[in-house]
């Protein structure tokens, strides 16, 4: 069977109260060994669930942060609870954190804010940054060029820029992550910028509950899903999927730095 990572999936939320262990059966049963749960979505309860999914779990990894989202309603006992967590053995990155200048939903400032000292976390426990960038690539490169975040390398997790931006994160030493919108019939930009990222850059995720991949979409995500992304993502590199699957696996491991795996 082909193995898979979800490099990407919020399976602590809500969505998943009701039946999260036949979600993580059926992603094993699909062949996706292994899940990186992101704890960043409202209040850091989030954190806090993502990495107890990840002690009780060998195949699940937690990141923990506030979503770009969230960014204005962070207080010091957010960050308390995320400065505890940020050197969990079980936390193998810092995210997702960045700039939606599309949503808006918290002040630019403050995004930027987060940015930056998320950032500067990461880096203070040698651990890679998740960024979450939408409509804002140029001011998320130089954020973090200035914060010297390629020292600990990160993923743009659900790439929606330009080819010239997957270039431009490439160049700066950066993986991008492809979610399900690479499946999407108006998404014709993000297919031509899965040619701009070498195999060993490439990262598939599904970002679920959200953005399920053609033939599934409308339905609530899982991570077994991620095998129609890896399926797209492939066709556009041209190469087999089997070879797709194995390079983001390995990709994953290696950004994530997971400990080798019991054969
Ligand atoms: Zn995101
Ligand atoms: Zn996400």
């Amino acid at each position: 069977m082909m193995i898979l990572t979800d490099s990407h999936a919020h399976v602590d939320g809500p969505e998943f109260d009701g039946d999260r262990a036949d979600v993580l059966a059926r992603a094993r049963a699909a062949g996706v060994q292994r899940i990186v749960v992101i704890g960043a979505v409202g209040e850091p309860s989030s954190a806090e669930r993502a990495v107890a999914l990840a002690e009780r779990d060998a195949d699940v990894f937690a990141t923990i942060a506030t979503h770009p989202h969230d960014a204005s309603k962070m207080t010091d006992a957010w960050w308390a609870v995320h400065e505890r967590l940020a050197p969990h053995p079980r936390v193998v990155a810092i995210g997702e954190t960045g700039l939606d200048f599309y949503y808006d939903h918290s002040e630019r400032g403050a995004q930027a804010d987060a940015f930056r000292r998320f950032i500067a976390m990461a880096r203070k426990v040698g651990k890679p940054v998740v960024c979450h960038v939408r409509d804002a690539h140029v001011e998320a490169r130089a954020i973090l060029a200035e914060g010297g975040a390629a020292e600990v390398g990160g993923v743009i997790h659900c790439f929606t820029g330009t080819p010239e931006d997957a270039a431009a994160y490439v160049a700066m030493g950066f993986h991008v992550s492809f979610s399900g919108i690479v499946t999407y019939k108006n998404a014709q930009p993000i297919r031509d910028a899965v040619r701009r990222v070498p195999l060993d850059r490439i990262l598939i995720e599904t970002d679920c509950p959200y953005l399920a991949p053609v033939p599934m979409r409308g339905r609530r995500n899982e991570p077994a899903f991620v095998v129609h992304t890896a399926e797209v993502v492939a066709r556009e590199a041209g190469i087999p999927v089997a070879e797709l699957a194995a390079a983001t696996v390995a990709n994953t491991a290696r950004i994530f730095r997971f400990p080798a795996q019991a054969s």
